[in-house]
């Protein structure tokens, strides 16, 4: 069976291929979060048990009560809940710290959906350069506050930094950062999109004011999921709850949290995120063998003459910018299929990922192959080198 109705097709990439493609992996959906899906799949299911004050977060059948606070403890932070993807987290918590002529620290390599939830509090984002490394340290991000102190008089509402980068997958110094953080009295917020659910991630080791991460990124959980997470000292505020009152009616709507629109994920997206949630706890323990065969596998890669990594060396993180401008590039350029032939290569050897067309800077995460699929991977590579007279260490 090729559709699943007319004009959807059956996806199996998962099944057929090995995906390396940069933002898949971590999100790969558990085999009980696929039950989950299908279980609890039909709109408002979860509402099937939910009594009076009437939350999401009070629903203990299925236990999402039990699950919202084993999910805070897990992150190290005193509150969580769960939200359609980091992006409505990073929202939740600017929309309450940042107005109009307010200004938040941002990350020189910071992602997309920072700068929105930036621009939709009518906020504006001043970012931090990078050292020579491509790593945002504390020293720098102190300089920028001072920097804005001296431009606008006022010390900036918030710091949004990245755990580790969407372009890099470097490894930013957020315990400096909370650090610097503190000594201005700024609230700091990590964006662990790309580590909470694949390492062990914990915020007040971390010395965060808020842990956001990304269900459908890094937690093994469909799209659209993520993670809220935050301290007793700033739960007040960005949790706070309904204080409007209807003229006409004088309705109020008691407990409801005016950040998450009172109920967030509701149904299979949150139920699946629960279903996963045992194996990911026990995933995050492997993290240091996923960085043994992401390394393993780029010792192989660089053995390509021509290759580079963008990425510091050794790898911390499974995504990975690579260069090969000076090995398959010089091949596409005489290519009839140009920088398509590297993926149709690949695609042959039953490899797929983000690589469409790219040959010069790309990026590719190992996250969760096998050692099997690991070295497959790096003799693919290193076959398609020699196949076109590329030289091979
Ligand atoms: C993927 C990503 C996001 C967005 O996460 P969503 O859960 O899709 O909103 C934000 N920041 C970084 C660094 C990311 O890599």
């Amino acid at each position: 069976m090729r559709y699943i109705a007319e004009d959807i097709e059956v996806r199996a990439r998962e099944e057929l291929f090995i995906n390396i493609h940069p933002i898949q992996p971590a999100g790969r959906l558990t085999p009980e979060a696929m039950k989950a899906l299908i279980a609890y799949g039909d709109g408002y299911s979860t509402c099937d048990w939910c009594v009076k004050p009437f939350r999401l977060d009070k629903i203990r059948r299925p236990p999402i009560y039990e699950f919202h606070s084993d999910l805070a403890e897990f992150l190290g932070m005193d509150e969580a809940r769960v939200v359609p993807g980091a992006r409505r987290g990073f929202q939740a918590v600017v929309s309450s710290i940042a107005g109009p002529g307010d200004s938040v620290i941002v990350s020189s390599l910071a992602h997309y959906t920072e700068f929105l939830a930036v621009e939709d509090a009518g906020a504006v984002v001043k970012e931090v350069p990078l050292n020579e490394k491509n790593v945002i340290t504390g020293e720098n991000v102190a300089k920028k506050i001072e920097e804005v102190r001296r431009e606008t008089g006022k010390l900036p509402k918030l710091i949004l930094i990245d755990h580790f980068d969407y372009m890099f997958g470097n490894e930013h110094d957020i315990k400096g950062i909370a650090k610097v953080a503190k000594e201005y009295g700024i609230p700091f917020l990590c964006n662990a999109a790309y580590s909470v659910g694949v390492m062990p991630v914990n915020g007040r080791e971390i010395g965060a004011d808020f842990l956001v991460g990304s269900g459908h990124k890094s937690f093994a959980s469909p799209a659209p999921s993520g993670i809220l997470a935050t301290t007793k000292e700033w739960a007040d505020r960005v949790l706070r709850t309904t204080q409007m009152v209807g003229d006409v009616t004088k309705r109020r709507f008691g407990i409801k949290e005016v950040e998450m629109l009172g109920c967030t994920l509701m149904g299979s997206n949150l139920i699946a995120m629960m279903a996963s949630f045992p194996a990911v706890r026990e995933r995050v323990k492997r993290w240091p063998e996923e960085l043994e065969k992401t390394n393993y596998f780029l010792r192989e890669f660089l053995r390509i003459k021509g290759n580079a990594i963008l990425s510091e060396m050794p790898r911390k993180h499974t995504l990975t910018k690579v260069d090969t401008s000076k090995s398959f590039d010089l091949v596409a350029r005489r290519h009839k299929r140009r920088g398509f032939f590297l993926g149709d290569e690949l695609r042959k050897r039953r490899i797929i990922g983000e690589f469409l067309g790219a040959t010069r800077a790309w990026k590719l995460n190992t996250y969760g192959l096998t050692w099997d699929q690991i070295k497959y991977l790096a003799q693919a590579f290193q076959e398609i080198a020699r196949e076109y007279g590329i030289e091979v260490e």
